[in-house]
Formats: C-alpha cells, structure tokens, sequence
C-alpha cells in the first residue's frame, strides 16, 4: 500500500522545487491575464506543477524551456511530434512552399495530395482520402458521411475512448446505463441520443447496442491509447469487424495514436479491414494536417447517394483543409522520416523503455504495469493491465501521477500530461532512455523508503 501522507509530503517538496526552478515561466504565465485561462488554450492548465513550463525551443526530442533548463522530450506533442520537433526533411519541405514557392492557402490543388493519398493507401488499405488540420475534424466529417450513407443515427464508441472534442464521443458506460462523460462541456443534445457505448474487449456488450440497427459506425481505436494503453484481447477486433458486418454497421478506425505501432498503423500490424481509417496530428511532421480515408465501396456507395452535398454547404469540410502546406508537410513526413525503417527503430527503443520501467516496478514489487504499442508505451497504476476503458479509469491516482511528472520535469523528463505515456521519435538516443530509467527508479525508491522525505 502507498504511504499516503508521504506521497503527498514529496508532492509538495517537488512543486516547491519547480517553482524554484522556474522563475520565468512563471512569471510569463502570471503576466498572460489576456489569456482565458492564462494559457493559449484551456488544456494547457493540465500541469501537474501548477503553472506550465514555457517553450523557448525544441528539436528532435529535445526541448529547452525560458528558464534555460533542456528537457528530454517523451511527450512529444501528445503525438503531434512523434517525427520529433521540426525534423529537417519536413523544414526544408515547408520552406520551400510557404517561402520559395508561395500559396498555402491558394485554394488549388498541388500534386503531392495524390502522392500523400497513395502513400496512406499502402499503409492503411482504404482508398479514398480526403483532408483535415484535426483528428477531431477528420472524424466529424468520416461520421456525417457515414450517417449519410446509411441513414442510421447513432455513432458507437468504447467508454473512455478519446477521439477529440468529438459530440458524439463523449458517452460512457455506467451502473445504470450509458451516460455523459464527466466534463462534457455545453453538451448540444443528451448524449445518448446520438450515441451508444460499449466497453472495450466486451463483444457481447457491442453486440446488444448493435442489435438496435440504428448505429451508423462505430468509432474506435484498434487499441485504446487515452486512458493508458488498453491492448485488445485475442479475437477481439476480428470479432467487432464480424459484428458490425453483420449489423450494417461501419466500422472507423482511429489511427491517430495507433499510428504508433508501425508504419500502417495497428490496422497495417494487425490485418484489419476498416470501412474507414481516420488520422490526426503526427501525419504533419508538427504542422496541422489530418486525413480520412474511404474503402472503395464507402467512396461508391456515399457518391451513388442523390443529391448529397459534398462541395458546398454539406458539413463536410473546411477552408483550410487540404492546403498546400500542411500537404507537403505530410509528404516529407512520410516519405522521409516516420519511415518503415524509423518505425521499426522507434518500435525497439520503447521496447527499451519498457523493459526498464518493468524492471524498477518488479524491484520494487509494485502493483503497477507497463503496456507497449510500438514507439509509444505507458505504465498504469494497476496490475494486471486494465482490459477495459472504465477499469483502466477507475485506476487513475492523480497525486501519484503529479508526483512523478514534476519529479521527472524538475530532472529534466518530459511525459503527456494526460497520463504516464512516452512516445519514442526518431531522434529519441538510447542515452535518454536509460536517464529516464534512472530518474523512474529514483522517484520509486523516494515513494516507497521507509523514512520521511529528505
Ligand atoms: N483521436 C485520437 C485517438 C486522439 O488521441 C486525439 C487527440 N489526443 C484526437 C483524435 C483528436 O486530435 P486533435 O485534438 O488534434 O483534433
């Protein structure tokens, strides 16, 4: 059992010690009172200090803050950087269009949308793609078409899934029925009334809310990734991918965290067959990009509906979506550096990574666990592993979690905010990797001494 008045004793002693440590950035954010939230967006408030640490630079998976203080950098943009910050193929890409050649926002096509579509298609099988800036907007937009197509209106997602500020997603399972997930701000409408839930790993609970036939699509993540890593259970995806075929239901994988388990995502690792494959954040090499890619049945079908408005008005796209910068971002990412090669690399030194948090939690027999997905991997406060999104939730300790990403912050080790995740790029060394398993090992040993804090 954790010492409780001890954890929180060594909470304190790190804030004040971060607080020490940073006088800049807490005065850049004292000074920020224009700001909503003193911060560019409210989800900056997600530190476990007290006030965020502010950015002066980043490359690779190094990250140098105001105050002067270099930061391995885990966290890597929650996924947005998982090519690392500003890797060069992707700087000289951007430079020559927005600088040499001009026209980001031109409103013309440019020739490396096509490359950049048969590029995802070798890796993700489906198709047809289309663009967005957002993960969240690539699956807004996959929805409506899929709700056009079939005419149902329900979308199915896993309880404690994260697809972004997605309207529909915000549902989870509870003791009497499905309800709003905690925080759903300005909700349009009550929740279920566009949406059900079924837990991950549970096909008998997917198969009872797909029997009503009024689901659309279900959306999910072949793994969950949002509330820790919750890998699926043998026969599990092959069976949502029979259910949903059986119901005529579409199914849309959400590849934006996933994409981490290799080069084609899970849906490349595992064989899958989704009707739609929908991808955020990392595409771009850390510029806004996101796609949504069609089977070629689903491109048919939606183009055979009558009418259907996919040009004008129809809810379905966005100024700057598609634009010529965030294509060719997204051509030099792919094409050069998250690689099939950079991949396998990024795959092997989280595995490294792992293998040392498992080593410190075995050690020091804590009830804890560590679950990998290629370049990303993530320890939870629960052994075994959850299996499912509200298990894995009803794991979360959030002093524990502060404690440890301020002691790691204030010796140089950055992790997501949201949770106890890393991500491997491929400028991460081997080097960084055994520091964080030293700094890990160290913040164990202080939480499970038998004497005070020093
Ligand atoms: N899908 C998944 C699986 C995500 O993890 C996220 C963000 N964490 C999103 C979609 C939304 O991405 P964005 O906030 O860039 O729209």
């Amino acid at each position: 059992m954790m010492d409780r008045d001890r954890l929180r004793a060594l909470l304190a002693r790190e804030r004040a010690a971060f607080a020490a440590r940073n006088p800049r950035s807490a005065a850049e954010f004292a000074r920020a009172s224009n700001l909503f939230g003193r911060v560019p967006m409210t989800w900056m408030n997600k530190t476990a200090a007290g006030f965020p640490l502010y950015l002066a630079e980043a490359r690779g998976a190094r990250v140098t803050d105001v105050d002067g203080h270099e930061y391995t950098d885990f966290s890597l943009g929650d996924t947005a950087a998982m090519a690392g910050h500003s890797p060069a193929p992707v700087v000289a890409a951007v430079k020559e269009r927005f600088e040499t050649l001009g026209g980001a926002c031109a409103m013309l096509p440019t020739a490396d949308a096509a490359w950049v579509g048969a590029e995802l298609t070798r890796r993700f099988g489906v198709t047809r793609w289309s663009f967005a800036l957002t993960a969240t907007d690539a699956n807004r937009w996959a929805i409506r078409l899929l709700r056009a197509v079939t005419g149902r209106p329900k979308i199915l997602v896993n309880s404690y899934c994260y697809h972004g500020s997605v309207d529909e997603s915000l549902i989870v399972t509870g003791p009497d029925g499905a309800r709003s997930r905690e925080g759903n701000v300005g909700a349009p409408v009550d929740v279920t009334v566009t949406s059900r839930v079924a837990e991950f790993n549970d096909l008998a609970g997917l198969e009872r809310e797909l029997a009503h036939r009024d689901v659309a699509a279900v959306l999910m993540e072949p793994a969950l990734t949002n509330i820790g890593i919750v890998l699926p259970e043998p026969g599990y995806l092959a069976g949502v991918r029979e259910l949903t075929r059986r119901y005529g239901t579409y199914l849309i994988n959400d590849e934006t965290h996933t994409f981490s388990a290799g080069p084609g995502g899970a849906t490349g690792l595992w064989n899958l067959e989704p009707d739609v494959v929908t991808i955020g954040k990392a595409i771009g090499g850390g510029i806004p990009a996101a796609a949504y890619g069609l089977s070629e049945q689903v491109a048919r079908d939606i183009e055979a509906i009558p009418g259907l408005d996919l040009i004008d008005m129809g809810g379905v796209g966005g100024t700057l979506a598609g634009n010529a910068l965030s294509i060719a971002a997204t051509r030099a990412t792919l094409e050069h550096v998250l690689t099939n090669a950079a991949h396998a690399e990024m795959s092997e030194k989280s595995d490294m990574w792992s293998s040392g948090v498992q080593r410190v939690i075995d050690e020091h027999d804590l009830p804890w666990s560590v679950t990998r997905l290629g370049a990303r991997a993530e320890y939870r406060f629960a052994k075994p592993a959850p299996t499912s999104g509200t298990e894995a939730a009803s794991k979360n300790d959030a002093d524990l979690e502060d404690f440890l990403h301020v002691h790691l912050a204030n010796r140089g080790i950055l992790l997501t905010p949201f949770h106890n995740m890393a991500l491997m790029s491929p400028a991460t060394t081997r080097d960084q990797i055994a520091e964080h398993t030293r700094v890990f090992e160290q913040a164990v040993a202080e939480l499970t001494a038998r004497t005070g804090p020093s």
